[in-house]
């Protein structure tokens, strides 16, 4: 989450003033004393090199060209930020592509590239609380992360018609410079331009109508809300598309790869629905649409980007938009921190597919909870503790099933009533924020009156059947 700017501003004015007294003019050319470089990674010790340290990224204006033949992915990446450090020099998250310039608050800047990390060297260096933009040309044909022990193949994902774009959890570097991880929310907007006939979707809402020229149509699409970069896409491709409302009132987009066409109205009809419910349960819809996409890349997963989750290749049935829905409170509006906390987005996921099981007078949660809990103790979701999800492994089941039986031991524990408001409570206090696992035992502890560390101890965190 973002702090107001305006007194940090000020501060770090007042800083650079003090630093560089009337009679030191080396040091007022060299700007902010003490300038150093920005860490190459943002503090996720299981992570190290995923996001940077020194600065907070606001905006991302992201303008993009694709040619599905070539494959061929031109892009300028203009990042609003401010430096949290008085910095010398800081890096972005860059996988392969070319980068032909880079320009700080309108001044060339020097660039160096290794690994997956961009160095940009301002001409003159950074003051802390100081907003600065960063501008990066470049271009080439983009690489997704392949044969990942996490979700295989992802990043952006060239498709015969396009590309197919889900990024969970450090794609976002495949296709634009940024700071890759989820500790850094922004705004973004996208200016994508496609050949006719070719449909770009991006994350929020358009902005008027697509407009051609020249045999290229460009789209333009603003999320206004705070996004991790995992969460951002410009799936392009032919599709089939589905406006409207839901009852609830909230725009509702659903498209489709002419694969699925038939597909298109219950598809759309049901992810309304879905939205429309879990505003009852979890509380107000955190954006400003909703709906989904699916594409005929068969990437074996959903991804829940915001406003758009993305179906990999298949038709999703109402269980899975419930859970990529829920993911738009829990995981997109509030983020984890760490990635180690993913249970928060995704054992809460899995719990409302169990609530959408109940609601729908199928199984219910209870009938659900203990089909799993009678696994045996050998089983491994009881040797992997949820509550702390390992780097090379982060979607295991056990985040997943385990983490779903934890809130459902929770609402044994404290009551239907209490746990109901909890999940409310805890959306609205974190909206648009960043969340930890203490910050929600904490919450759960504060409007139940109960110790409730044995309990999540037990099930998030013992390496075995809790009783
Ligand atoms: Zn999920």
């Amino acid at each position: 989450m973002r702090h107001t700017r305006r007194r940090a501003a000020a501060l770090a004015a007042l800083m650079s003033v003090l630093a560089c007294g009337p009679s030191d003019g080396a040091a007022r050319d060299e700007g902010p004393a003490g300038a150093r470089a920005g860490a190459a990674g943002i503090g996720d010790a299981d992570f190290p090199t995923d996001g940077n340290g020194g600065y907070d990224v606001a905006h991302y204006a992201l303008k993009l060209g694709y040619t599905p033949a070539s494959k061929q992915l031109d892009g300028e990446a203009t990042i609003r930020a401010t430096a949290t450090a008085p910095l010398s020099r800081f890096n972005l998250d860059l996988r392969g592509l070319t980068v032909h310039g880079v320009w700080v608050d309108g001044t060339t800047a020097t660039f160096t590239r290794a690994g997956d990390e961009l160095t940009v060297v301002p001409a003159r260096p950074l003051a802390r609380g100081v907003p600065f933009i960063a501008r990066v040309s470049y271009s080439g044909v983009p690489e997704p992360v392949r044969n990942s022990t996490n979700l295989g193949t992802y990043g952006f994902v060239p498709t015969p018609d396009g590309a197919f774009v889900a990024c969970e959890p450090n794609g976002a570097k495949t296709w634009f410079p940024g700071n890759d991880h989820p500790a850094d929310k922004a705004a973004f907007d996208f200016e994508i331009t496609v050949p006719e006939g070719v449909t770009a979707l991006a994350n929020g809402e358009l902005r008027g109508e697509p407009r051609t020229s020249e045999g290229r149509t460009t789209f333009r699409w603003r999320e206004t809300h705070p996004m991790t970069t995992y969460l951002a896409t410009a799936t392009i491709g032919k599709f089939h598309l589905k406006k409207g409302t839901t009852t609830g009132g909230i725009p509702n987009l659903a498209a489709v790869d002419p694969r699925f066409r038939s597909t298109l109205e219950k598809f759309h009809r049901v992810s309304g629905e879905i939205t429309d419910y879990w505003s009852t349960v979890f509380g107000r819809y955190p954006f400003g649409s909703t709906g989904g996409v699916v594409d005929d890349f068969s990437a074996g997963y959903a991804l829940e980007n915001q406003t758009k989750p993305i179906y990999g290749g298949f038709e999703p049935d109402d269980g899975i938009i419930a859970h990529e829905l829920a993911h738009q409170w829990f995981g997109n509006s509030l983020s984890i921190k760490r990635w180690k906390d993913l249970w928060l987005n995704e054992g809460f996921a899995t719990y409302a597919e169990w609530l959408w099981s109940e609601h729908k007078g199928r199984r219910t949660a209870d009938a659900l909870f203990a089909s799993y809990h009678a696994r045996p103790a050998t089983d491994p979701i009881w040797s992997y503790p949820p509550g702390r999800a390992r780097p090379a492994d982060l979607f295991n089941e056990s985040v997943y099933t385990r983490g779903g039986m934890t809130l459902h031991a929770l609402r044994r524990a404290i009551g239907d009533r209490t746990f109901f408001t909890l999940l409310k409570t805890w959306a609205a206090e974190h909206r648009y924020g960043s969340v930890t696992t203490e910050q929600f035992v904490a919450l759960a502890e504060r409007l139940s009156g109960k110790q409730l560390d044995a309990l999540f101890d037990a099930w998030l965190f013992q390496p075995r059947r809790p009783a």
